[in-house]
């Protein structure tokens, strides 16, 4: 690509939002043009305004930038949206309506018919909703959502023992780190030396979104806790599978699961997506939540269960794989299919970036979060 593609931040002095400035400061197609947050912040530096907890320094020329309010028309082909979902429904809107691709982690649209719940993945297809959102809303531009941070680690973990197998039933107790709260999240005297057991909202849209991404009317059982953990989501899941398999055969599906090559090429997308832990006390989240730059799910300890088929421990990065990473990862793809206006297709000879993008901004991230305060849940 001779040029970037210019991208705008919303929410971006959130922790989410710090998250997306480090992954795209180096990102070989795309360019920061405009950050945005709410009025409080607007019209100021964002140096000056940002509380800045990304592990990795916070870029000097984004901390000279203004920050714009979140209206439509501030430069930006695609609107990266970590809003808080109180606003974010009806800013993704406008901009939508205006013409951007909006490519947004809050909850507001993911279980909208027409609107993608996208995992590059898992179901690229989705994004042939696009034309019919964009007619039935009369929209100039669309959004395409990434899933909560917790479904994410789920789907994946699913979805090739789904092709392979068949799920037709799943328990999943999640084990959730304190970032997925935001900063200062919850208060430090409930979480430590404590297992908080309830996410707000999160195990009815875990159930929800995993099945509309897998596109299976896959019977979920889901437990939320709130662990002393910062970054990572670890799950415990048993599987019962049509198709019986053995753990040998199910590692198997797991580790050679792939996305689309088209997918695989992205600059984001990790190789292989899904890595097999071979030791007994793995996937843990201080080891293992930043392999792939943070965008690789771990799975590990598969044995036989005696109750459902099998059962095993999945786990991910909440804020890469699960917020910004995985929002980055969908906009790649909707730039490579060509559904960015005025930025044609990516050549696959122009694919090649990937190693100059393993970089620089994603090395075993430590990201400790910021936000209002409280376990307000995810996303
Ligand atoms: P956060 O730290 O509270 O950041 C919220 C952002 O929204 C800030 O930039 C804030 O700007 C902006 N904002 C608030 N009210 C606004 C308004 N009225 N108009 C315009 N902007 C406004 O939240 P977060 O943890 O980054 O989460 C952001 C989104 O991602 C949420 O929808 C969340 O559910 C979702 N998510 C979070 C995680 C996670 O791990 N934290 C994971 C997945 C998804 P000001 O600073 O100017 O107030």
């Amino acid at each position: 690509m001779s040029e970037k593609v210019p991208v705008a931040v919303l929410g971006a002095t959130g922790a989410v939002g710090q998250k997306f400035i480090t992954l795209l400061a180096n990102h070989p197609w795309f360019e920061i043009a405009s950050l945005a947050a709410s009025e409080r912040s607007a019209g100021q530096r964002y140096g000056d305004v940002v509380r800045w907890i990304d592990p990795y320094p916070l870029p000097p020329h984004i901390a000279q930038m203004e920050v714009q309010p979140c209206q439509p028309g501030i430069p930006g082909a695609i609107a990266f949206s970590s809003l808080d979902a109180s606003v974010a429904g009806a800013i993704e809107a406008d901009f939508a309506a205006q013409g951007a691709v909006v490519v947004t982690n809050a909850r507001n649209y993911r279980m909208e018919q027409d609107v993608p719940l996208l995992i590059p993945e898992i179901n690229p297809e989705s994004l042939s909703l696009i034309p019919a959102q964009r007619e039935g809303r009369g929209w100039k531009g669309f959004i395409v959502a990434n899933p909560n941070c917790s479904t994410v680690v789920l789907a994946m973990a699913l979805a090739p023992l789904h092709r392979a197998f068949g799920v037709e039933r799943a328990f999943v107790a999640t084990m959730q780190a304190a970032s997925g709260a935001g900063y200062p999240g919850v208060p430090s005297l409930d979480l430590l030396g404590n297992v908080i057991p309830r996410v707000e909202g999160e195990e009815e849209k875990i159930e929800r979104e995993t099945q509309k991404i897998l596109s299976a009317r896959i019977a979920l059982s889901v437990h939320t806790n709130r662990v002393a953990v910062v970054d990572g989501h670890t799950e415990s899941i048993s599987v019962g599978l049509i198709s019986p398999a053995t753990p040998e055969a199910a590692a198997q599906a797991i580790a050679a699961f792939r996305g689309l090559p088209e997918v695989e090429r992205l600059p984001s997308a990790p190789c292989p997506p899904i890595v097999v832990q071979q030791a007994p006390d793995r996937p843990q989240p201080r080891l293992d939540a930043g392999l792939g730059n943070g965008m690789q799910v771990s799975v590990g300890r598969i044995r036989p269960c005696p109750i459902l088929s099998l059962r095993f421990t999945a786990l991910g990065h909440n804020t890469i794989r699960g917020a910004a990473g995985a929002a980055v990862l969908n906009a790649e793809l909707l730039v490579a299919r060509g559904l960015v206006p005025a930025h044609p297709p990516v050549r696959s000879a122009e694919r090649g970036a990937r190693s100059e993008h393993e970089h620089s901004s994603l090395r075993t991230p430590r990201s400790q979060l910021r936000t209002r305060g409280g376990d307000r849940g995810e996303a």
